[in-house]
């Protein structure tokens, strides 16, 4: 067995062990918590194909390393780390509200528009997506598809999934972790990944922003 195969297997008995322990504490927790747990499986099934995909890429350019690295360490926590623990130990019970069944719903009801988004945008984009900022060799811009007017599909996809989190996990420290996350490497990242773009496509790039809005469609 080569160290990678043993550490894929060690993560994977982790990810079962707490995805059991989630569903094994689903009466303490609310349903809301079995929601969230299919959701970020849901997450992790919808990018698997496409991190595939994408490891063939040869990279070019890669932006802001150390930056990146931060911010998404503080989305794992925000996203992960802080639910776990919560929903796992009950450790941070003492900061829990209650919220009505259909608030939960309304949670749940979001996450279905949300990774139609989430599943639609990394279609288009194909090979040019990356986890971090950065550019491929024969990087294209694309422009077609939900691109054609939302310039950050994918990014308002998240936006309407870390919403959905304060919804699902009733907790003020594990609940809206996910936004206070996300709301940092949204507002740090997109001006340098939009400033590269620019950089690398010009006034095609110009155009494209002239004509798309950030996280919604321009025209209807
Ligand atoms: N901000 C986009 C993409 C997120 S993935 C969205 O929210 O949908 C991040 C990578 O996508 C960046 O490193 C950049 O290389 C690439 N990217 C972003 N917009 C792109 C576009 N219009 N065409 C091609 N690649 C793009």
């Amino acid at each position: 067995m080569t160290l990678n195969t043993a550490m894929r297997f060690v993560f994977t008995a982790i990810g079962v062990a707490v995805a059991g322990a989630v569903v094994w504490r689903w009466q303490t927790n609310g349903w809301g918590s079995l929601i969230w747990l299919a959701s970020l499986l849901l997450m992790a099934a919808i990018r698997a194909p496409f991190a595939k995909q994408t490891r063939e890429n040869t990279i070019t350019e890669k932006h802001q390393i150390i930056v990146e690295r931060v911010l998404l360490a503080i989305m794992a926590i925000g996203t992960s780390v802080l639910p776990v623990v919560h929903l796992v130990t009950g450790a941070l019970g003492f900061a829990n509200y209650s919220l009505p069944h259909w608030a939960t719903g309304v949670g749940a009801a979001i996450l279905a528009p949300a990774y139609w988004l989430f599943w639609r945008s990394h279609v288009d984009l194909g090979h040019n997506w990356s986890v971090t900022v950065e550019l491929r060799e024969g990087h294209d811009l694309v422009t077609s598809g939900i691109y054609k007017r939302i310039r950050h599909p994918m990014y308002a996809a998240i936006w309407l999934i870390v919403i959905t989190q304060p919804l699902l996990i009733h907790n003020w420290i594990a609940g809206p972790a996910a936004i206070i996350a996300f709301g940092l490497m949204y507002f740090i990242r997109v001006p340098y990944e939009e400033a590269m773009m620019r950089k690398q496509f010009g006034h095609a790039y110009e155009a494209y922003c002239e004509r798309s809005a950030p996280l919604w469609s321009k025209r209807l």
